[in-house]
């Protein structure tokens, strides 16, 4: 039997944590679907193909490493739905702090009202990766600040056009 785990974000942009949660999450799963989703809460920088589009070549040297099938995928349904659709027996989600694990606990309760099928698994954000965030990211990149050491290099050019195209007339 297959087992798939989907790994839901917004991933705007991918980062080197969400990268590190994937390559872990990848050792746990035959198949793991990571899935660009919408939060309602956030406004988005990159459009949805975009962040696709890095996605894909980041997860290139991931794909070579890892002994599981990493699928990209977009949805705007529920996650549970989505995580159902794809197969799978798990939701992913990485915990940085404690303002993570209050939103992360309540989501997977949330989702497990709506559909007590899918187990939500948690991963711990590895040190080097704990304080990045896309959000601190896209600050960053706004005030002119280098991102290159916290997101992989077609991230940061997709954040520098997009700011660019932003700030065009
Ligand atoms: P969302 O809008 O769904 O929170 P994000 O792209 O911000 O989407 O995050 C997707 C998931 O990845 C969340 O579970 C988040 O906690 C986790 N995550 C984000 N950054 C990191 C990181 N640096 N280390 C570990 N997990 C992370």
């Amino acid at each position: 039997m297959t087992r798939t785990g989907f790994y839901p974000g917004s991933f705007d942009p991918v980062t080197y944590g969400h990268l590190d949660i994937i390559t872990r999450a990848a050792r746990l799963f035959d198949k793991l679907v990571v899935a660009v989703g919408r939060n309602h809460d956030k406004t988005g920088l990159l459009d949805v193909d975009t962040r696709l589009q890095v996605l894909e070549a980041a997860l290139a040297p991931i794909r070579e490493r890892v002994d599981c099938d990493i699928q990209l995928a977009r949805y705007s349904i529920l996650t549970v739905d989505a995580a159902k659709a794809a197969g799978a027996v798990a939701i992913v989600r990485g915990l940085r702090d404690g303002g993570d694990f209050t939103y992360e606990v309540r989501m997977a309760q949330t989702n497990a009202a709506l559909n007590d099928t899918i187990e939500t698994v948690f991963l711990a954000a590895s040190p080097a990766a704990r304080m990045i965030s896309s959000s601190l990211i896209r600050q960053i990149a706004e005030m002119g600040g280098d991102i290159g050491q916290f997101v992989p290099m077609e991230a940061a050019e997709a954040v520098k056009a997009a700011l660019a195209r932003d700030a065009a007339p």
